[in-house]
């Protein structure tokens, strides 16, 4: 094993953010460039490992194990990769690695198969297809791409040292990628498929994630005769009805606090008062599909949705399904995202004796942008 690795996060990002320094971002729990560093200490393939940075102070601090090294980046990003080259040269490495920080998503396994390949080749860099449709545009024509010849280049690249070395002490010149180097000087290069999720994080828009909530809501009514029962919006065949200034359904109710406690909307009663008449009666699928539908129109998605009925009779089990279905037609859910659940309370107290009924609800919401 004479492996090195060498990650580069000396650029000025200007795309991603004015004020934040792309590799000290937190994105995945961690900062960008930890991801890079990380994977290569836990991969064990490397003698050291160099990291060239703008900001070599603020990393040193982080204590990393002795075969890492913070180095000082450049002004371009082929100065940076020089800049590590010329360091490493005393060790007389056989391979050596270039990444750019940026790309925080790789596996440690393409990080073996480069490796593995370098056995037989000087050059060895992973591409994807693109995903879109591609246009050439030379002078004022346009020409329409094949995607299937297009290559995608991505980091970590592997490399014989003294090739790399060599070519990159010659062409002093920018470029993007070291197998830019080897593909002008007509030098063989190895293409192995990359991964996907290995994109390169540029805009500030890439690292954006979903915000997720909790809501939990909770609802009793009392049973009584002459009226209907109704539980997740569908009618029951039952004694009695849930009691009420609307129909009384526990299960919906508990669904729309958990909604409005997710998304720090105060409760039911603020939107539907009890003592306002145009409220007299109402279904409660009435009162939920506004709720729902203000959730979705800002940008609001709900994750999965869990309840507990509580309850003697009916029995969970017999309407399980129909409530399931019809809940998730209510709150647009996949209903394999919904799940109830049948508690009764050994005949104690109200709910023990059938004259009342209790459903509980916990709600789990993110927010995209
Ligand atoms: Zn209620």
């Amino acid at each position: 094993m004479n492996n090195y690795i060498v990650i580069l996060a000396a650029g000025e990002s200007k795309r991603f953010h004015k004020k934040i320094a792309k590799e000290f971002y937190i994105y995945k729990n961690k900062e960008i460039i930890d991801h890079s560093i990380e994977k290569s200490l836990n991969s064990k393939l490397f003698k050291k490992i160099i990291v060239v940075s703008n900001n070599p102070s603020r990393l040193e601090k982080k204590n990393y194990p002795k075969l890492v090294k913070i180095i000082k980046g450049g002004k371009e990003r082929s100065d940076s990769s020089l800049n590590a080259l010329k360091y490493i040269k005393k060790f007389k490495p056989n391979n050596v690695l270039i990444h750019d920080a940026a790309r925080p998503n790789f596996s440690i396994n393409l990080l073996k198969k480069l490796i593995s390949k370098l056995k037989k080749n000087i050059a060895v860099v992973p591409y994807v297809f693109p995903v879109d449709s591609i246009k050439y545009k030379s002078q004022n024509q346009l020409f329409n791409l094949k995607r299937d010849k297009i290559l995608l280049t991505q980091t970590p690249q592997a490399f014989k040292f003294k090739d790399l070395y060599a070519l990159s002490l010659k062409e002093n010149k920018v470029t993007t990628d070291e197998s830019t180097l080897f593909i002008e000087n007509d030098y063989k290069v190895f293409f192995i498929k990359g991964e996907n999720k290995n994109n390169k994080i540029t805009y500030f828009d890439d690292v954006k994630s979903y915000k997720t909530t909790y809501g939990i809501g909770f609802d009793i009514h009392r049973l009584i005769k002459n009226k209907k029962l109704y539980l997740g919006g569908i009618n029951i065949p039952f004694h009695s009805g849930l009691k009420g200034h609307s129909d009384g359904d526990v299960i919906l109710h508990a669904i729309i606090d958990a909604i409005l406690g997710a998304i720090q909307k105060k409760d039911i009663g603020t939107y539907f008062p009890s003592n306002k008449n145009q409220y007299k009666n109402i279904r409660s699928p009435n009162m939920l599909r506004p709720i729902v539908h203000n959730l979705y129109k800002n940008n609001f998605l709900i994750n999965n949705l869990d309840m507990n009925l509580i309850c003697e009779n009916p029995k969970v089990s017999k309407y399980r399904n129909k409530i399931i279905n019809s809940v998730s037609s209510l709150i647009n859910l996949d209903k394999k995202k919904i799940n109830l659940k049948g508690k009764t309370v050994e005949k104690l107290g109200l709910i023990g004796k059938e004259k009342a009924i209790a459903c509980e609800v916990i709600i789990s919401i993110s927010k995209y942008d």
